[in-house]
């Protein structure tokens, strides 16, 4: 939906809308899903911008960080921008003020697109290391197995791969320890 910035201005627009981010060939990553975006928010005149405040309601399917099994989650999110049109505005105490508070979007023209708006909000929200559960044990590096389900037969060191790193850090060290003794 576009908004008129003025249709805001005797008193707050009241923004309700549902917007579906799929039908709009949205790149929101591999195995990501985002159901259809129920907004309910206002647009406020706030001389001499405007404050949007909104809650974008949605279900959001990702993929496991460590075992790329589905996670869905409801997401209730709040959204608070400042909206400014894109010519120059005086410079003014409540401006910068407003500023330092709020995230701001600038429009070209008179009316607000909210299409992209709620778009970049919700890439902004996916998690980027979304975990099905905290204690996930995540896929064994060598065979693949989802350990969550079992463990599998592959040798513990050369599996796991979090204590590689940390192996050959210590293995440097010694090394160096036992050269210093020897010299
Ligand atoms: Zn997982
Ligand atoms: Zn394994």
């Amino acid at each position: 939906m576009k908004i008129r910035l003025d249709s805001a201005r005797a008193e707050p627009f009241r923004w309700q809308e549902s917007i579906d981010l799929r039908h709009a060939g949205l790149e929101l990553g591999e195995d990501v899903e985002v159901s259809p975006v129920t907004v309910r928010g206002t647009l406020t005149w706030a001389a001499p911008n405007y404050v949007l405040q909104a809650r974008f309601a949605y279900r959001q399917t990702v993929p496991c960080d460590r075992c790329l099994a589905t996670v869905v989650s409801e997401v209730d999110l709040p959204v608070e921008l400042l909206v400014e049109r894109q010519r120059a505005v005086p410079e003014g105490a409540e401006r910068e003020l407003l500023e330092e508070e709020l995230d701001a979007v600038e429009v070209a023209g008179d009316e607000l697109d909210t299409w992209p708006l709620v778009a970049e909000q919700v890439q902004l929200n996916l998690p980027t290391h979304p975990l099905c559960r905290e204690d996930c044990a995540g896929l064994c590096p060598t065979c693949g197995r989802d350990r969550n389900r079992g463990r599998c037969d592959c040798p513990e060191g050369a599996a796991d791969a979090r204590w590689a790193a940390l192996a050959t850090l210590r293995t440097k060290f010694d090394g160096r320890g036992s050269g210093r003794d020897e010299s």
